[in-house]
């Protein structure tokens, strides 16, 4: 049981890694990264010409099982997780029923383990039933296998419930990461409030319902010395003032989605749900800044918040259309055409915020190439020329915004445990 990726470009961030060489995995481990490696009866990958980096991490997806099956499977998200060269995803709790005990996070991960073919972590939730009222059972889903609390998609909005949960949370050692969005604010809404919001008549979500629960956010942080960290950052004032919370110490993160940083509002289809999210695409300001918090520092890791729903869903009125868009097979050639080719970033940087980023977040004991490190590995190329066919995805649905675009550069191969579990 052994794979050698051969004489790729091989960048790991967290070791300085820039070289060409081989990536040798024995047994499921990382066994060595240097020239001429071989071992007996080993498989062999030839990525000459391709980028060999440690298996990236998506911290933000929806699997929708249990529960809403016929939207997403943990199998059938997994495998468009190593579609789009992603070995460990973190899924959010917002199930039927909802992640808010060991009971269901053990079950996510019983099902991950017979099922999936890339690494699942279940994120628990804040609250019971993610009602925002009573503190669910944090211990007892730590000790069950979920990495972090998150009442993802239903913020808290009850500071004083927030603030037991970031003290529980930091007596256990885990993130507390938070949707924010002030659910009187953006009431109604369905895009955000702007001059195109306007112009074709839909209500908006001001920027406003993301930048006072951040602004909160970051002051119970700085109460409990809880770790914060804020799920798709989308408004210049936001990224603003994690960037000044971290300035001042406070543990902090925050990640930022593709579709975040790629897309605004003003590039909308009208009316076409697929471009129906919360946070909602905001305006090109909104986007530049979250790209300047990437190149500055103040992103620590990209996610896609990869939200499947079903057709029959977003087919109806725009206004009806639950939020949400698929993301994990685009993610990476997003980043690259968005964020690499424009010379914003360098690729090592990149791998960083898919790979090291999300590490020293969540403490997965992955996000590496060392010797002994889990045998995750994503290939990806630069320059493969490639056009994204959503009724080809591996996702169980089709809600893309990014159907029929042609990209250059994405994943080529995904290697978890030392096993291909997808190439191009
Ligand atoms: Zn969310």
């Amino acid at each position: 049981m052994a794979l050698v990726i051969r004489n790729g470009r091989v960048i790991d961030p967290a070791s300085r890694t820039d070289r060409v060489a081989d990536v040798l995995i024995v047994q499921g481990k990382i066994a060595g990264v240097a020239p001429n490696l071989s071992a007996p009866g080993a498989a062999i990958f030839d990525a000459a010409g391709m980028i060999v980096a440690p298996g990236f991490i998506d911290m933000h997806v929806h699997l929708r099982e249990p529960g809403f099956e016929h939207a997403e499977t943990i199998e059938s998200g997994s495998r468009a997780a190593a579609a789009g060269g992603f070995t460990s995803i973190c899924c959010m709790p917002n199930t039927k029923p909802v992640n808010d005990s060991a009971t269901v996070t053990s079950y996510i991960v019983e099902r991950a383990r017979r099922f999936a073919v890339v690494n699942v972590f279940p994120i628990g939730a804040i609250t019971k039933g993610s009602l925002g009222e009573e503190l669910a059972a944090i211990g007892g889903m730590k000790a069950a296998g979920a990495v972090a609390i998150s009442d993802d998609g239903r913020p808290v909005m009850n500071s004083r419930v927030m603030r037991r949960a970031m003290e529980f949370a930091r007596s256990y050692g885990l993130p507390v990461i938070d949707h924010c969005e002030d659910l009187n604010l953006s009431a109604g809404g369905d895009m955000h409030e702007g001059l195109p919001s306007v112009r074709w008549g839909l209500r908006g979500i001001p920027s406003a319902s993301e930048d006072v629960m951040v602004a909160r956010d970051l002051v119970l942080a700085q109460l409990t010395g809880a770790h914060c960290h804020i799920a798709h950052i989308s408004t210049r004032n936001a990224v603003s003032m994690v960037a000044y919370a971290r300035a001042q110490g406070l543990a902090v993160t925050c990640e930022a989605t593709p579709h975040h940083f790629a897309l605004t509002d003003e590039q909308m289809l009208p009316y076409d749900s697929n471009f129906k999210m919360k946070p909602p695409l905001r305006a090109a300001c909104d986007a530049a800044a979250v790209a300047d918090g990437v190149v500055a520092g103040t992103v620590s890791a990209i996610a896609t918040d990869h939200a499947p729903h079903a057709g029959s869903e977003k087919m109806q009125e725009f206004e009806s259309c639950p939020f949400g868009i698929i993301g994990l097979e685009t993610a990476i050639s997003l980043a690259l055409e968005k964020l690499v080719s424009p010379r914003k970033i360098t690729l090592e940087r990149m791998i960083d915020l898919f790979t090291a980023g999300p590490e020293s977040i969540l403490h997965l004991g992955r996000g590496t190439l060392a010797p002994g490190a889990p045998g995750d590995v994503t290939v990806l190329s630069t320059d493969v020329e490639w056009t994204y066919d959503v009724n080809q995805s591996q996702s169980r649905s089709r809600n893309s915004p990014f159907h029929n675009r042609t990209f250059r550069g994405g994943p080529m191969a995904t290697v978890v445990n030392g096993e291909i579990v997808w190439r191009r």
